[in-house]
């Protein structure tokens, strides 16, 4: 068995909220827990959303909390080479294809159903025809993934204190969903389950909000000869008004409460830890 070890993922594309803060007192708890280590990465893959101060500034909230991190940390932006690896890997077995479509044609191209994120399924316009001159996503052809992994698929659930309890996953649900962005050489499902196989990330403790997310992930883990880690996706902190908290509404940001006056154990108590 290969010692337990967290992962602690932030995107800086904002400041932390208490949110994340759950999200990363939750990791510590449970790495404490398991004997584990709990590693921060950086996913920084969007340029235009994540600002390098930003990723500073996330280093600095999670030291204020009074979490610390073994070194080095990972920064996805630093990572692409092997991102493209991987999608070159995928393009040579006929698993992804290249897609100029824009948003607005897909929304016109009227296909049926969404994706678990709400976004028009793609109707495959793309799937066969040639690598196009203008810039391109690369998308997953989920049919010919699915009849080469015909799954079922399933990982496992764990909560601290509870029992294991298997989930089935149904990776079809997203479609041909998009393993390389236009603008750079994966997307976010891509790299999560590359970085968290490269990191050996044996759990993985993320918010309810990605929990549809592992269903796809358990699918390009089985393409790419990945190992499936343990999951658990805990509950969202939701504002006074019930709404999930967004770095882009600056709610309850943890400079804020710094600005305040909240000191770290405020915040922990507040979020239920001791
Ligand atoms: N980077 C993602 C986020 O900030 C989290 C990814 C993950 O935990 O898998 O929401």
């Amino acid at each position: 068995m290969p010692s337990p070890r967290l992962r602690f993922a932030p995107s800086p594309n904002g400041r932390l909220h208490l949110g994340h803060a759950y999200s990363a007192f939750l990791n510590a708890e449970i790495a404490k827990a398991l004997h584990g280590d709990l590693w921060l990465r950086i996913e920084d893959i969007d340029p235009l959303r994540c600002r390098p101060e930003w990723a500073d500034a996330l280093t600095a909230d999670l030291a204020w909390l009074g979490l610390a991190f073994p070194e080095p940390v990972w920064r996805q932006s630093a990572r692409m080479s092997t991102y493209r690896a991987a999608l070159d890997d995928l393009r040579a077995r006929n698993l992804v294809y290249p897609c100029p479509c824009t948003r607005r044609e897909i929304q016109a191209a009227g296909g049926e159903g969404r994706d678990p994120d709400g976004a028009p399924l793609y109707p495959g316009t793309c799937r066969g025809r040639p690598v196009p001159d203008a810039p391109h996503a690369w998308r997953l052809d989920m049919a010919r993934a699915l009849d080469l992994c015909p799954g079922p698929f399933a990982y496992t659930a764990f909560a601290p204190g509870e029992p294991d309890i298997v989930r089935t996953a149904d990776p079809a649900r997203w479609g041909d969903a998009v393993l390389g962005r236009k603008d750079v050489p994966t997307s976010y499902h891509l790299a999560v389950v590359l970085d968290d196989a490269a990191q050996g990330i044996t759990h993985v403790v993320r918010g309810q909000d990605l929990e549809a997310a592992t269903d796809l992930h358990v699918l390009l883990q089985r393409l790419l000869g990945l190992p499936t880690p343990r999951y658990h996706h805990h509950g969202l902190i939701r504002d006074a008004a019930g709404e999930k908290l967004s770095k882009s509404l600056r709610s309850e940001a943890l400079a804020a409460l710094r600005e305040r006056g909240a000191t770290p154990q405020e915040v922990r108590a507040r979020l239920g830890f001791a």
